[in-house]
């Protein structure tokens, strides 16, 4: 228990234990953003269902484009053409279908009326500015796989090809209890002594809802055994997942571990990350548990890199780690760490590259070193940094 954990062991292993088992449900699309598709979705049909113009202009038969053509039919988007006749255009508009026998078409800005008869200035080629049918979404085509995020673009994706409902693993839901004698509720009067605001529980709140999981609110719990042992238990009894954050360190007010132990069982870390380090993860009763430390910016970072995989992988999504980027660091680190540091950076474009410059007070108290910044810069233990070096880095936009 004396060494640290590293972050991608204790990640390695939460991941192994998360078994997605969330039942099916079927949401109509307009409800389904940020839902997890539990179904590959295959089309039916093909997008777009008939060749279609790209352009405003003329449609014709390339052979007969060298001649002055007189138009023989309008085509209106949602319109019905008939067979172009030989040695004729038809008037065509954006996204109407194509007449049969025509194999082009010619935008308007390229022809010239005259006599009732349209001139082309250039000759087309076989095909130009026709959208064939099915050139976004062929009828055998699988649209999205299982396993995935529902974005915006995927509902108009799958509303495209005519999806009503969609099947979705059910939101999970997540119990989040703050331990601790000192907190107050924001609203519930000024501080005492001694006193701080339970900024945890919010901070927590969005991550989950952020995750688009319902958030189960099982509020605040004194330093207590007795009481922690009947907090944990509600929370469990109430939600797919518990997380806590607080009374995971060593000292006698902290009271989680022991009682995680006596309701379930207990994986006590000393994670190798900095800002963190205590990390409980086990389950109460059949519920899984994650406890997280108290300083709220290690609650953010430690939920980011291990909790919020893990409920990624349990909600049932196919790649639940997040991306790394690179970037050019602002800064320096002289002395290499043991831990893995997260430092909270703000990303800005510096002649096309990224350029990483770190929030001044790195402090794991610090809330507004997350606040105040738009990624996190991936320290590795042992590292030294020269201004200038590529480091990586997490958009917190993409983990949060
Ligand atoms: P603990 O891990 O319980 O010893 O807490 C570590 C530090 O985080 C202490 O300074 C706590 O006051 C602070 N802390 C714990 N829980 C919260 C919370 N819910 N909101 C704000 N700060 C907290
Ligand atoms: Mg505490």
């Amino acid at each position: 228990m004396s060494s640290l954990l590293p972050v991608a062991e204790a990640l390695e292993r939460v991941l192994a234990s998360a078994t997605p088992a969330q039942p099916l449900v079927e949401l109509p699309l307009i409800d389904a953003l940020g839902a997890v598709l539990a179904r590959d979705i295959v089309s039916g049909v093909d997008v777009p269902g008939a060749d279609n113009s790209a352009m405003d202009g003329y449609a014709l038969r390339v052979a007969d484009a060298g001649q002055a053509l007189p138009v023989s039919q309008r085509i209106a988007a949602g319109a019905f053409p008939v067979p172009l006749e030989p040695g004729t255009c038809a008037r065509i508009f954006t996204g109407a279908p194509v007449p049969p026998g025509a194999d082009a078409v010619v935008m308007q800005e390229d022809c010239r009326q005259e006599d009732g008869r349209v001139h082309f200035t250039a000759i087309p080629a076989a095909g130009q500015h026709i959208r064939p049918r099915g050139q976004d979404v062929a009828a055998t085509a699988t649209v999205l796989r299982r396993g995935r995020v529902l974005r915006p673009q995927d509902l108009g994706l799958l509303a495209s090809v005519g999806r009503a409902l969609v099947p979705v693993y059910r939101p999970l839901r997540i119990a989040v209890l703050a331990t601790g004698n000192e907190l107050l509720e924001p609203g519930a009067g000024p501080l005492g002594s001694g006193q701080v605001y339970n900024s945890n529980r919010f901070t927590l709140a969005g991550l989950v809802r952020s995750l688009s999981m319902t958030f189960v609110d099982a509020g605040i719990v004194r330093d207590d055994a007795r009481a922690t042992a009947a907090a944990l238990q509600q929370a469990a009894s109430r939600a797919d997942c518990v997380i806590t954050s607080g009374g995971v360190s060593v000292g006698e007010e902290d009271h989680v571990k022991a009682q995680v132990q006596r309701l379930g069982e207990l994986q006590l870390w000393k994670l190798a990350i900095k800002p963190g380090k205590p990390l409980a993860f086990g389950r109460i009763g059949r519920t899984p548990f994650i406890g997280l430390p108290g300083n709220p910016s290690s609650v953010f970072v430690t939920f980011c890199l291990v909790a919020r995989p893990f409920l990624r992988k349990l909600q049932g999504i196919s790649e639940p780690e997040p991306p790394l980027l690179q970037a050019r660091a602002a800064f320096a680190v002289s002395a290499p760490g043991s831990r893995q540091e997260y430092l909270r950076v703000s990303l800005r474009a510096v002649g096309g590259a990224l350029e990483a410059v770190p929030f001044g007070n790195q402090s794991s108290g610090v809330l507004s070193s997350v606040s105040h910044s738009n990624a996190l810069a991936v320290i590795p233990p042992g590292a030294t940094v020269s201004e200038g070096d590529m480091v990586q880095v997490m958009l917190l936009d993409l983990l949060a």
